[in-house]
């Protein structure tokens, strides 16, 4: 029997899934599918990994409401286009279906991805899902992305329909007389976390609702405020894994509160400068920003990594990130801020700290941020601005209440003095750079 394949990458979830719902009408049953990428686990430091633990739930969950509603989900390990290979020869399959991934990784995997099935005689549908407005959908007048974000916003709100926020009917769709079914017993085993040679590791689990309506309404009021447990609204580990969709969120947002609506707009507008510029992954998006010689002193990264620089809200955030796996956004930025400026370190040291701990840990939003916060990127602050972590710390906690949460020997002999005093690092990140980017030109 012929049948299609609904591949889920970043969207674990049946409810409003733009490929799913194509798939479930394409008059094909659907077998649903979710690869355990090895050329992603393989490398992964920490076989502890909260992430892990969280994508396993979601299939294993994804797969018993498959079972429930008649139909078989496959999930495999291995390479993906060998997995897929394999999965051609198993089966009679006419078409995969995706939704679209715009990380460098992605975007050449699935290019090759669609030669393959090209050579087998077999369709390949990627579908629009993770953002609003994708590639070339939001461009200047002359025909490049916006490097302002203003711009992008402005546009963003200008095309943005109520339309563009319908929900898809895959969950209604998704019915047994839309899906394969394999014969008991005939589906090769699911892969656990043991087989796969992760731990269970719950570090936080998040729920997959919205996030409540009282915490939308006062999110502008409350977003800076690190001691507050809900003065954001802590979805980003669902947007990043797609147990929630940016649709939903938006719709939340345009009817409660523009502030939570522009930073979700950030969202889609660092996926999209990842996809036009995927250099900037691991390089520096200004070319004059290059050559910066950064000190990359290892003691001084390791202390702060561990929280012991001896400024009490870069300790307080380093030691949640350590605990938890998140950091409130406003911290996120003096942390890095610190990093970069006044350690002087190169913000890909950052940046992959931040990847290896970060339960939300997205390219395109990490690169994005730390390329800001540096002075680098496509869309940055000025290269010569350094925040006072001091005057940081009276804006945001003048109680020390959230720092003493993290950092409880603050104020005692027990804590350290500060690693760098804050004017001379100022000076010297400021010069250094300066001098960089005057060389560079020259
Ligand atoms: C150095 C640095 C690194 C970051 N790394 C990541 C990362 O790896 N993954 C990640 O999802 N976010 C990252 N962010 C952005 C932001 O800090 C988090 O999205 C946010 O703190 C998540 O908490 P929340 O869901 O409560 O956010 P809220 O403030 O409630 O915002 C709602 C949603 O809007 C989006 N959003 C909010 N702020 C930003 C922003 N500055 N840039 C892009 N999207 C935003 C996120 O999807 C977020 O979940 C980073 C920020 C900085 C300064």
């Amino acid at each position: 029997m012929k049948i299609c394949i609904f591949w889920h990458r970043r969207d674990l979830r049946l409810h409003d899934n733009a490929g799913l719902a194509a798939a479930l009408a394409s008059g094909l049953p659907v077998l649903p599918l979710f690869i355990y990428d090895s050329d992603i686990l393989d490398y992964l430091p920490n076989k502890a990994d909260a992430r892990l633990t969280y994508i396993f739930d979601e299939v294993e969950r994804l797969s018993a409401a498959t079972a429930a509603a008649g139909g078989t989900f496959l999930a495999r390990y291995g390479k993906p286009l060998e997995v897929l290979e394999a999965l051609l020869k198993e089966f009679d399959v006419a078409a995969v279906h995706t939704n679209e991934d715009y990380e460098p990784y992605a975007t050449q995997r699935d290019a090759a991805l669609g030669q393959l099935l090209a050579g087998h005689g077999v369709d390949f549908f990627l579908y629009k899902d993770q953002v609003i407005f994708a590639k070339d959908e939001i461009l200047t007048k002359s025909g490049t992305v916006p490097k302002v974000f203003g711009a992008y916003h402005k546009s963003f709100l200008a095309k943005l329909t109520d339309d563009l926020l319908l929900p898809y009917g895959s969950a209604e769709a998704f019915t047994a007389a839309n899906l394969h079914r394999v014969p008991d017993g005939q589906a090769a085993a699911r892969p656990t976390l043991e087989s796969m040679g992760f731990e269970r590791l719950e570090q936080f689990v998040p729920t997959a609702d919205l996030p409540a309506q009282e915490v939308v309404r006062n999110y502008h009021a409350t977003r800076n405020t690190p001691a507050l447990q809900n003065g954001t609204t802590r979805i980003s580990v669902q947007l990043r894994f797609g147990t929630l969709n940016v649709r939903q969120v938006m719709r939340q947002a345009k009817a409660l509160n523009p502030k939570l609506l522009a930073e979700i707009i950030w969202r889609d507008f660092f996926m999209m400068l990842l996809w036009h510029y995927p250099g900037t992954a691991t390089e520096a998006y200004d070319p004059k920003m290059r050559a910066v010689p950064y000190r990359n002193n290892e003691d001084e990264f390791q202390a702060w990594c561990e929280g012991r620089t001896g400024y009490p809200l870069v300790d307080a955030g380093m030691r949640e990130l350590n605990a938890t796996g998140y950091l409130p956004n406003r911290v996120r930025m003096t942390v890095a801020g610190f990093l970069v400026k006044h350690l002087f370190i190169d913000w890909r040291w950052g940046e992959k700290y931040f990847a290896d701990k970060l339960l939300d840990y997205e390219l395109a939003n990490n690169v994005g941020n730390w390329q800001w916060m540096a002075g680098t990127g496509a869309i940055s602050a000025p290269w010569f601005r350094v925040y006072s972590p001091e005057s940081q710390l009276a804006q945001v906690d003048p109680d020390m209440k959230y720092v003493k949460r993290w950092v409880p020997e603050v104020g005692t002999r027990a804590y350290p003095t500060p690693i760098v005093d804050h004017k001379f690092a100022r000076d010297r990140a400021v010069e250094a750079i300066r001098a960089a980017r005057i060389a560079a030109t020259s």
